[in-house]
């Protein structure tokens, strides 16, 4: 299961994450968005000696790919006939981590600010769980715009968000073992998980408005057979209206329908509603915007803004690509005219890959 596999790779790799609020970090690039393009913004930084902090406002890396179509092979990378789109971002990770970037996951960039004069960086980000960067430029590879979850109008859902016990995505499957799980949803993602947690949780139910899935047949089915046989409650059609519980932990989730309403006993609630993006803060730095798109000079990917540039499916100029392909090169030319800015009075001495190596790689001239 792309989720499943996902977690595995985030936690084996461990993303440098800070978590400390208020915690200043600087560094040369600040990258807004940790999908395709972004990732290989870390890599194209690091290759020209400039460290990067990576911000998304999903708990993982991978944008579109990881959030959309994790399991979809995608035909049109330059070199891989075909490749899984998660599969992509996993080897994005591996590509980009000799140059150890920071990745703020789980947070939104709320603020831009210029620095004053004579400050060594020229920009202060912060985010939604106030973590601080400095950089000396930014990069916007933001997308579609920030994603979050899409949050059911359940009462009470504030307060066990805080406790603990809701859930939009899975971040430690152990951590439901032995546990009662009411999942709510109607698509892959409920249904996948109704498969994956029913072998290590104490019961499982699913809710749903509609006695129909958008997942896969084989997998509905076989769920369905589990209801029959009693082994997973199939809650359905209903709706989920309330979460009980003592305001520390939770309970039961109240569900209602044209029959009535029910308790299900929960100690976790498991929302699975898609996704939702905004372009969000962005709109209001004063950024040359085409609604959700930045103009950009093709030949730099430079904003109208000195020391911001856009690159990926965000950036616009005549003739662009939506393309993963359009953006991984957008990002690389980001980064050789940020070096300007970065290194002021050191000239950019451009090397291929294969004559400059990559730092640990056995065998590269910058092994050392
Ligand atoms: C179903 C589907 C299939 C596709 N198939 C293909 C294909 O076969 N080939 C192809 O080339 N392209 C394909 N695409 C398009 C491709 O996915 C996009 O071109 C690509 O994802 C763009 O990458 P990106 O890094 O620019 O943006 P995204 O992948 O959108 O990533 C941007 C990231 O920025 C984050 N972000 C935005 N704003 C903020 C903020 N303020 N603070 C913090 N984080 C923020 C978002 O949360 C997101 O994670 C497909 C798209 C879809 C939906």
């Amino acid at each position: 299961m792309a989720d499943v596999v996902r977690l595995i790779f985030n936690n084996k790799h461990g993303l440098h994450m800070s978590t400390t609020p208020g915690a200043i970090l600087t560094t040369d690039i600040a990258i807004i968005g940790a999908g395709p393009v972004g990732l290989f913004g870390v890599f194209a930084a690091g290759m020209l000696n400039m460290k990067t902090v990576v911000i998304d406002s999903l708990e993982l890396a991978g944008g579109q790919l990881t959030a959309l179509y994790p399991e979809k092979p995608v035909f049109d990378i330059p070199g891989h006939p075909s490749i899984e789109a998660q599969e992509l971002i996993v080897n994005l990770q591996k590509q980009a981590e000799p140059f150890h970037p920071v990745y703020l996951l789980d947070q939104q960039v709320m603020t831009l600010e210029k620095l004053p004069d004579g400050a060594s960086h020229y920009w202060k980000l912060t985010t939604s769980k106030n973590s601080i960067v400095h950089a000396r430029a930014i990069i916007i590879a933001a997308g579609v715009g920030a994603f979050g979850p899409n949050r059911p109008p359940v009462e009470k859902l504030d307060i066990y968000e805080a406790t603990g016990n809701v859930h939009y995505l899975v971040k430690k499957r152990e951590a439901f073992r032995g546990k009662k799980l009411v999942i709510a949803g109607g698509g892959d993602s409920a249904v996948d998980w109704v498969m994956s947690l029913k072998e290590i949780a104490a019961r499982v139910a699913i809710v749903h408005r509609r006695d129909g899935f958008r997942a896969a047949d084989a997998n509905v089915d076989k769920m369905r057979a589990w209801a029959a046989a009693g082994e997973i409650d199939y809650v359905v059609p209903y709706t989920v209206k309330s979460l009980h519980g003592d305001g520390a932990r939770l309970s039961g989730v109240e569900v209602e329908s044209k029959s009535g309403n029910r308790i299900l006993e929960a100690d976790h609630f498991l929302a699975f509603y898609g996704l939702s993006n905004k372009l969000g803060p962005i709109a209001e730095w004063g950024l040359d915007l085409d609604k959700k798109h930045i103009h950009v000079d093709p030949a730099t990917c430079a904003s109208n803004i000195p020391g911001i540039f856009a690159a990926g499916d965000i950036a616009l100029y005549p003739g662009k690509l939506h393309l993963i392909l359009a953006g991984f090169c957008e990002i690389e030319m980001a980064c050789h005219a940020a070096y300007k800015i970065v290194h002021p009075d050191v000239e950019l001495k451009f090397e291929y890959s294969s004559a400059k190596g990559v730092p640990g790689s056995p065998g590269s001239p910058a092994a050392d």
